[in-house]
């Protein structure tokens, strides 16, 4: 990958840029490859312009400068010249290796985001980080990392996973594609045998020469007392910034939502897809599914059901917990993600909460569902995709300082952050400092603290 510093030519010599979302005298050009909220966030967004043409075209112009060792210029095509392109892993993983990126230029995903989105390279990396930090720091160290659910890699570990099940019987167990997501392909079992018949159903031995190579798959342990509201599962989806991998800056979405599955939850019925995945992709299939009431709650909604049921300091301590396995997780990946200034990646975090309040880490996704579901999410994924666009900061009105910014906070940048004090409406006096600048669930005002935040960043700016 090419790393460009240089500035192309219609960016030189025009001093600063203005604080409209202009870069010098021209607008933030923009691609995007999905229809849905992000596109109506850059449409909307003042001094946005969106780059019409094929993906392609850019990719051809810089493939054949480098071919010709020539440094490219900016497209003739007009297709190239782009600041920002919110594309999709497909077209990324065809491209990146022959991109030529400017200085300026941002693009969604790292080159090998898999490492944490696909589900047996994150328990690959996980399983290698804690024991790395058992080894250097201590076994109870390692007890940090008591948040992924035992997992095995199948068709590769399978002699391992089956000595593991004999040592347990009667518990559940849920298979699960690696690289599948919206609950496809997943399903649960007691017996051994449950697994035997898949396996000579789904996948051969390589001694097949007409399969291909048996599809990857991860077994892990069923959580057998999900937290239960109404009798129902759910699971909690958190939103995660990366700005980069070295040093490693992360911020956290205060809001998210939970995702209830429509059906009480039973351990009676192992075969129920309703009862046991919460994925909004199946649930919308249940036969008594209410579009307009949906299955969904904010998690501000869900961290004042929780204060109220079990007390402030309780739910504290289950949202450390979510940091907790945001940084872990991300931190197992550090030295492997191809770190890239150009590159962001917003995650869609799965977290599930026992029956003990313990989050446990389901699953990361590089790519979370941005089509909203109604008012309500729409309002939530608006306010989420525009504050991202206000971290990532192209029309460069912020300091860079900035701890807040709309509804994303600092959680991490080479260490933990702490809050200032005046921002503390998640604890129980709001008075003392030195808590971490972590709110999931709390008061999202983001509008107003947008207001004020660029009222004062543009004073500093000026003085
Ligand atoms: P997908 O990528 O297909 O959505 P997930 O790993 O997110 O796969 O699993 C789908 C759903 O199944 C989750 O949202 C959760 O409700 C349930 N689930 C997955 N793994 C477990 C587990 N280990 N214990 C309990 N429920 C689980």
């Amino acid at each position: 990958m090419s790393k460009g510093t240089k500035v192309p030519g219609y960016m030189q010599g025009k001093g600063s840029r203005n604080p409209r979302g202009i870069i010098g005298d021209r607008e933030i050009r923009y691609k995007c490859s999905l229809q849905n909220t992000i596109l109506d966030v850059l449409r909307g967004r003042p001094g946005w312009q969106e780059v019409p043409g094929q993906n392609n075209v850019q990719q051809n112009v810089q493939t054949n400068a480098k071919q010709q060792g020539t440094t490219p210029q900016s497209s003739k095509s007009g297709d190239g010249d782009w600041d920002f392109y919110w594309c999709d892993r497909e077209w990324l993983a065809q491209n990146y290796d022959t991109m030529f990126l400017y200085e300026h230029q941002k693009i969604l995903h790292f080159r090998n985001h898999y490492e944490l989105t696909r589900k047996n390279l994150m328990v690959k990396n996980l399983k290698r980080l804690k024991k790395q930090t058992e080894r250097e720091q201590g076994k109870a160290e390692g007890l940090s990392f008591e948040f992924f659910p035992t997992t095995y890699e199948l068709p590769s570990e399978y002699h391992i996973f089956v000595e593991e099940f004999k040592k347990n019987p009667g518990i559940i167990w849920i298979m699960k594609p690696a690289a599948r997501a919206q609950g496809r392909g997943i399903f649960l079992f007691r017996r051994l045998k449950d697994i035997t018949d898949w396996k000579k159903g789904e996948y051969q031995p390589l001694s097949d020469p007409n399969r291909e190579v048996p599809e990857t798959y991860v077994v892990q342990r069923y959580i057998e007392n999900p937290y239960l509201i109404g009798g129902r599962k759910f699971d909690v989806r958190v939103y995660v910034l990366v700005v980069s991998y070295n040093p490693l800056k992360v911020w956290l979405y205060r809001s998210g939502f939970a995702r209830f599955s429509n059906t009480r939850f039973s351990l009676d019925s192992i075969e129920d897809t309703y009862v046991h995945l919460t994925n909004v992709a199946v649930q919308k299939n249940a036969p008594d599914y209410d579009p307009d009431k949906g299955c969904k709650w904010s998690t501000q909604q869900l961290r004042k059901y929780l204060a109220a049921k079990h007390g402030v300091e309780a739910v504290k301590k289950a949202f450390k917990g979510i940091d907790n396995i945001i940084i872990k997780s991300l931190q197992s990946v550090q030295k492997i993600i191809i770190n890239d200034k150009h590159c962001f990646e917003m995650y869609g975090y799965d977290v599930l909460f026992d029956s003990d309040l313990k989050p446990w880490l389901i699953e990361i996704n590089a790519s979370p569902s941005l089509t909203a579901s109604g008012k309500e999410d729409y309002d939530l994924k608006f306010g989420l995709l525009n504050d991202l666009l206000n971290v990532l900061d192209l029309e460069n009105r912020l300091t860079g300082k900035e701890k807040r910014i709309g509804g994303w906070d600092l959680l991490w940048e080479d260490g933990p952050i702490l809050a200032d004090d005046g921002n503390m409406e998640c604890t129980p006096n709001g008075t003392t400092a030195s808590i971490p600048n972590s709110f999931l669930g709390c008061h999202n005002d983001r509008k107003r603290q947008l207001r004020e935040l660029y009222t004062a960043a543009q004073s500093i700016k000026k003085s």
